[in-house]
């Protein structure tokens, strides 16, 4: 809602106050910016709000989870473990996955993407592949890969 009161009244607001340049403007932005020592670009979280997700859809691949992180997704979803790995999972070899959902031909999401509200359903509890993207180790030497994908390189 708008305030009817005039911004010039309010006690914060003075005619004095200094106005933000544009070169400002960008230097508060990039403030925003994550940057990994050995990594080649930086990273800018606020460009997410506006990707619709390209880091959790696209080709088939693998949402490694770990044992711990499993058990967090479980009691976030209120199952138990065993439902959780039949509803969820995936086995690879020696290690599992988040299963996945065909979106469109040949697209694909993980079962946790909402495609409709484009947001991860298990956010406080994503596993760690999705938290450190997208500094994983093999865009370090591959950053047209990642600028590719990630809208949020920079
Ligand atoms: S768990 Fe969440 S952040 Fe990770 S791929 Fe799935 S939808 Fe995306």
């Amino acid at each position: 809602m708008r305030s009817a009161v005039p911004a010039s009244s309010l006690p914060f607001f003075s005619k004095n106050m200094p106005s933000f340049s544009l070169s400002d403007r960008s230097e508060l932005l990039r403030e925003t910016w994550i940057q990994k020592e050995g990594y080649p670009y930086a990273f800018d979280p606020t460009a997410c709000a506006a990707c619709g997700g390209a880091c959790c859809t696209g080709e088939s691949g693998y949402i490694w989870v770990r044992y711990d992180e499993m058990n967090a997704i479980a009691d976030f979803l209120e199952l138990d473990l065993e439902d959780f790995g039949r509803m969820y999972l995936r086995k690879v070899k020696h290690r599992y996955s988040l299963t996945e959902k065909e979106i469109s031909q040949g697209d694909f999401a993980c079962i946790f993407f909402d495609a409709q509200q484009k947001r991860c359903t298990i956010y406080p509890v994503r596993p760690r592949q999705c938290r450190t993207y997208p500094f994983w180790e093999t865009f370090k030497s591959n950053e047209e890969e990642v600028r590719n994908e990630c809208p949020g390189i920079v």
